[in-house]
């Protein structure tokens, strides 16, 4: 296909193989590959929601409740699933939580943007609707949070145990939750202006396997899992002079003669005692800079070795990236990448001591920052419970940075949808409906909520309903009673913060969707096994393979 212009005019040149599908077809066919998306998720929602197993093409293994996690994983080749797919990320990246909600409200509204759509209300109306609802949806928001003190540790464990119910986490919860808002407040600063900014950058998470979840535990210094390159090193340094390297110790090609050829065993000889020398020319050089720690990213030549021992220096190679990267922000240094440009301020000073047990360095320095050694028994289980963490940590930090928190449970969505409705009245034309329909979406939460919990969603959303007429912002429904409370007191808690995003991207990601009236496709727009079923447009209309899922 190719698009010239002819006369001023767009010109639409296609293929012979192309496809193309205007107007509501368009518009049905994407929207029901995106609604497959979304629902595909929607049975996660919630602690009580299930868990996917997903099958890559080579057989490994990942098992989560992670919305964003689930949806990258699914290799979709679906353009408008896609769409979906990114709603989740941007979520992930803005708020760290809430991927699931985001992703579900996207197609809840899509599917009563449908309804409108059938009705002959035109998209563009539709979208403007949602529009307006939205910003109210977030302006009401900032109505009805609650304010609270970022250092006060009973809210800040309630939002990361929320968070964390539901996820793999969950059974080492009162564990984990304490950790992590202990790893927040060390690493959260006090700006000039009072307020408090947590700087995810000076924390980093290390995970063992083995171990009880239970051992996890937060160290208050930068963590390295390596060894000393030589035994007669020392392990512990007190007065570190520590020097952090992302280049080799060992001669570059350029350092020697690359195109020696070596038949003569003597000339072998001497090309190696060269080499040697000029190794221990580079580590005397090192030494002379004052350096008697040295993290270095990359390899150090089995020569150098004893060199480095011999000046008492002790030397740790292949630490991770994200280490030393750490170590850098904890030491307030940076990388030195080349020999020559070492200076004195490459050298920082700190403290390096070593648990035996777990084979790890333990580096303190000057400025702030932490480590969570998060333990468990194999690979799955401590990489479900690092996502569960990540997202506690983020909540955890997000409520720190913004002061405010709503109660969970579906008890915002609710209160908001009744707003919105209200607002709905005095909204003239046709977005009329689509406030309306924006403010039923939002009701999908405590719906789908309930119904994960095996309890009854009509009655469900209708006490709920009843509660908040009555004036209770705060009912929503807690899963583990299976009642309507006010989640609020229960300690059902999330950021406001992640509820606006997820608000903001649901709507964003349903309007895109529904700004498309023509699709004009190389190949074949359907896909197989649903033309007896009307085509694309008909139930999963065209989902060009969900690889992976199973
Ligand atoms: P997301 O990816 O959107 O964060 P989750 O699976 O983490 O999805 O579920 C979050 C939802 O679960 C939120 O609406 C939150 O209020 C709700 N939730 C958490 N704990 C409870 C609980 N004990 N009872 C009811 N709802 C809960
Ligand atoms: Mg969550």
């Amino acid at each position: 296909m190719s698009q010239q212009r002819m006369q001023g005019q767009p010109m639409i040149i296609l293929g012979e193989d192309t496809q193309r599908m205007k107007d509501k077809d368009a518009q049905s066919h994407n929207i029901s590959a995106a609604r497959a998306v979304a629902e595909s998720v929607q049975s996660t929602l919630g602690p009580k929601g299930m868990d996917k197993m997903l099958v890559d093409d080579l057989g490994d293994v990942t098992v989560t409740n992670d919305g964003v996690t689930i949806l990258t994983e699914m290799d979709i080749d679906n353009p408008t699933a896609e769409m979906i797919v990114e709603v989740a990320e941007a979520q992930e990246d803005e708020a760290g939580d809430g991927t699931t909600t985001a992703v579900a409200i996207a197609g809840e509204l899509l599917k009563n943007a449908e309804d409108l759509l059938e009705q002959d209300i035109h998209p563009t109306s539709i979208i403007r609707g949602f529009n307006m609802a939205s910003s109210k949806a977030k302006e009401e928001i900032g109505e009805i949070a609650t304010e609270v003190d970022p250092s006060d540790e009973e809210i800040l464990k309630s939002v990361a145990e929320t968070s964390m119910t539901g996820k793999g986490a969950e059974l080492n919860k009162d564990v984990l939750v304490d950790l992590v808002v202990e790893a927040i407040q060390a690493v959260t600063v006090e700006a000039d202006d009072g307020s408090h900014v947590p700087d995810l950058q000076f924390l980093n998470i290390q995970t063992q396997t083995g171990r009880a979840v239970s051992e996890s535990a937060l160290v208050r210094a930068g963590v390295v899992d390596q060894e000393p390159v030589h035994p007669e090193m020392p392990s512990e340094v007190e007065d570190a002079k520590i020097l952090l390297l992302d280049r080799d110790i060992k001669m570059t090609e350029a350092d020697t003669d690359a195109q020696l050829v070596l038949d003569d065993p003597e000339r072998l000889q001497e090309v190696v005692a060269r080499e040697d020398e000029q190794l221990e020319a580079l580590v005397d050089a090192i030494a002379d800079s004052g350096a008697n720690v040295i993290f270095c990213q990359n390899g150090i030549d089995e020569l150098a070795h004893r060199y480095l021992a011999e000046k008492g220096i002790l030397a740790v190679r292949r630490v991770k990236k994200s280490e030393i990267e750490h170590l850098a922000e904890i030491l307030e240094t940076r990388l030195v990448g080349d020999f020559d440009s070492i200076s004195a301020d490459d050298i920082t000073e700190g403290k390096v001591t070593r648990d035996e047990d777990d084979e790890l360095f333990y580096v303190e320095g000057s400025g702030h920052g932490a480590t969570l050694l998060l333990r468990g028994s194999t690979d799955h289980v401590v990489d479900e419970l690092e996502r569960g963490v990540n997202d506690a940590l983020d909540v955890v930090a997000s409520t720190v940075a913004d002061g405010r928190v709503l109660a969970g449970g579906g008890a915002t969505e609710v209160e908001l949808a009744g707003r919105v409705r209200d607002y709905a009245d005095s909204v003239e034309g046709r977005e009329q409906l689509a406030v309306e329909a924006f403010a039923d979406s939002l009701e999908l939460v405590p719906r789908v909520l309930a119904e994960n919990a095996g309890l009854d969603s009509i009655d469900t959303l209708v006490d709920l309903r009843a509660a908040h007429e009555d004036g209770d912002e705060h009912a929503g429904l807690d899963v583990h009673e299976g009642e309507v409370v006010d989640t609020f007191e229960t300690g059902i808690v999330e950021p406001a913060h992640a509820k606006e995003q997820a608000v903001s991207s649901a709507s964003e990601a349903a309007n895109l969707v529904m700004k498309i009236d023509d699709i004009i496709a190389a190949g074949d727009l359907s896909t197989e096994g649903d033309e007896d079923e009307g085509g694309p447009g008909g139930p999963g209309g065209g989902m060009g393979g969900m690889g992976g899922m199973m």
